[in-house]
């Protein structure tokens, strides 16, 4: 029974490509391990050829993930599709922050007259504040201690809590859990091997984990006294800062921080830039107390001890300056995104589902490129009055929205949806090409679509479009539909993804019939290198000169509005060239939008 159930399991799998410039170090990789182990389905992971299981978090950490490598998550059980959704949520998320803070890194600099230390950057931005000299390791007062087992369960339980603000400390929590904990000692020595086994390693920044969940543990059995920080602004001085120095840090009025030693992918590090607080890493022997302020210019990877009044100015307004930067790439989002020669790109959202809907319209999406509606209803089959409330529900978000008739086959199967066993399923029954196999099911998705339009424009689009009769079939069957139904087709346009390479040789007879073109270029990728999109092992660089060329191609030949809803245009890399091949509309996943906005404006 239980090899029969087997091999009727449903498996789920995406592809994504890394953007993030540190990898996947110890934070994302204790992250997703945490959101894997919420279900039941088995998840491996896979890239470079290696497979492992996504719930083991030194397993993903140990693979390396570097920024530029495609992962694929494959999940199998029953709540394959939503676990597939929330890793891919997460990993499209740090692909956004990581990308949000390179292009916060360039900065202006300025010459400083006063004299002036020079360290390296941990976490960028000025501050001006009073030294305050930080020992985080005499903050024990050696009486009021409790049992080991106690602290042991009482650092799990304050982890816990500080995971929920900050993900950081997830890692730290999973980390704590793998330790042998019998007794103290075995707890000291684990810890003791796991840093001996670290140093020099890739691994090397993860060894403050050890030490800060050390002093965590040994703070409770030793008894804490709480430090009295100055009450004006400040900035720390530090031989050390450990990750649970900084959620009590920033309660403070901490301006800046200036550590010994702190290599920028250790989690304190990772800390330090996402609550915004500029730091450098540097010799804090010559440091001496002081009664008055310094500038801590942690662009520049400057602290200015004695700096002028003319220095003191600079540095004030470079504060205003960088408070109104770096909020202004999430402020902007609501604005259009205008190049500097003043052309507007109007920036489009991918969705799946309400949800996503919510999240784009949040991200300043100015419409929907693309909705995907096979992510809709992805366990039951959904009822036709069911279908019309959800197209409604996000039909109504939005003034432009572009909604694909269902896109299964190949990789996206459906549970209530019977499909023919095929050798090759990214080269079978597909897209649009379920009109012929399956046409009761779209005909009612039809409907429910054209039923569901509301005052804004509405966009049919028809994916897998290999040929214009296919377009032409489909299309017919829409207007058939709607006099049928008497539903009117006014502000309804028809159109088709680009993503067989047929339809380049064919621009000028679907330039005939069709009212758009969107670029799918994850399939238009696959298809003109014959690469399975999924395919473990075999990649395929995103950026080749090829699929510029086959945009472009596009693009110079089309009569009809050409848009991308491929993945390419949530890269920052890739926005340039498709604003020179002259491509005015981007379909963008919605956590890129303010970062693919600024990005826009910029070119
Ligand atoms: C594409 O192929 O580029 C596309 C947007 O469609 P999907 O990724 O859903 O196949
Ligand atoms: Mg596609």
């Amino acid at each position: 029974m239980k090899s029969i159930f087997k091999l009727f399991t449903k498996t789920h799998h995406i592809v994504i490509r890394l953007n993030a410039p540190h990898g996947v170090h110890l934070r994302p990789s204790a992250i997703m391990a945490g959101i894997a182990k919420k279900y039941s389905c088995q998840i491996m992971l896979s890239a470079g050829g290696k497979q492992v299981d996504v719930k083991n978090m030194n397993a993903v950490l140990a693979l390396g993930l570097q920024n530029g490598d495609h992962v694929t998550l494959k999940a199998s059980g029953k709540d394959s599709p939503e676990a597939i959704k929330a890793l891919q949520d997460f990993l499209l998320t740090l692909c956004a922050e990581e990308a949000n803070l390179e292009l916060t890194q360039d900065l202006q600099k300025t010459n400083y007259e006063g004299s002036a230390l020079q360290g390296v950057s941990v976490s960028t931005g000025i501050a001006v504040g009073m030294p305050y000299f930080y020992e985080a390791r005499n903050s024990h007062n050696e009486e009021s201690g409790i049992s080991f087992e106690k602290a042991y369960k009482l650092a799990t339980e304050e982890l816990e809590s500080l995971a929920k603000d900050n993900d950081i400390f997830i890692a730290q929590k999973a980390i704590l859990e793998s330790l042998p904990h019998a007794s103290h000692q075995e707890f000291i020595t684990s810890i003791d091997e796991a840093i001996t086994s670290l140093k020099d390693t890739a691994n090397q920044a993860k060894i403050a984990d050890y030490q800060d969940i050390q002093r965590r543990v040994a703070k409770l059995t030793k008894g804490a006294k709480s430090l009295a920080f100055p009450k004006t602004p400040f900035l720390l001085i530090a031989d050390e800062l450990l990750p649970s120095d900084i959620p009590t840090l920033i309660k403070e009025n901490i301006q800046g921080v200036i550590v010994r030693e702190l290599p920028p992918r250790a989690h304190a590090a990772l800390l330090l830039r996402s609550y915004k607080i500029p730091a450098i890493s540097l010799d804090i022997d010559s440091l001496k107390p002081v009664d008055s302020v310094m500038i801590l210019d942690a662009s520049q990877g400057l602290l200015v001890t004695v700096p002028t009044k003319s220095d003191l100015d600079s540095a004030n307004n470079a504060i205003s300056a960088e408070l109104s930067n770096s909020t202004s790439v999430n402020e902007k989002r609501f604005e259009p995104a205008i190049t500097k020669s003043g052309k507007h790109i109007k920036v489009l959202a991918n969705i799946t589902d309400v949800d996503s809907a919510m999240e784009a319209k949040e991200a300043g999406c100015e419409g929907v490129g693309l909705l995907r509606t096979e992510f809709l209803f992805r366990e039951t089959k959904p009822t036709f009055d069911k279908q019309v409330e959800a197209y409604k529900s996000i039909f109504s978000l939005f003034d432009e929205v572009t909604v694909r008739t269902l896109d299964v086959g190949g990789d996206k199967n459906l549970p209530y949806l019977t499909l023919p066993r095929e050798t090759n399923p990214f080269l079978g029954v597909r897209g649009i090409r379920l009109f012929e196999t399956h046409l009761e099911l779209m005909e009612e998705q039809l409907l429910a679509i054209l039923k569901a339009k509301q005052n804004g424009e509405l966009k049919i689009m028809f994916p897998m479009v290999a040929t214009v009769e296919e377009f032409n079939y489909a299309k017919g069957v829409a207007h058939a539909l709607a006099s049928k139904h008497s539903v009117s087709l006014d502000g309804v346009l028809f159109g088709i993804m680009v993503e067989v390479p047929s339809v380049l040789f064919l621009i000028e007879e679907f330039n005939k019939v069709v009212d758009f073109y969107s670029i799918g270029t994850n399939d238009l990728t696959q298809y003109l290198f014959a690469i399975d999109r999924t395919h473990a092992t075999l990649s395929i660089d995103p950026h080749s000169s090829v699929l510029y060329d086959a945009i472009r191609y596009i693009q110079d030949r089309a009569t009809k509005p050409v848009s991308t809803c491929g993945e390419i245009a949530s890269n920052c890399d890739a926005i340039e060239k498709l604003v020179q091949i002259g491509i005015d509309t981007l379909g963008v996943t919605p956590a890129m939008i303010p970062t693919i906005k600024a990005r826009i404006r910029d070119v």
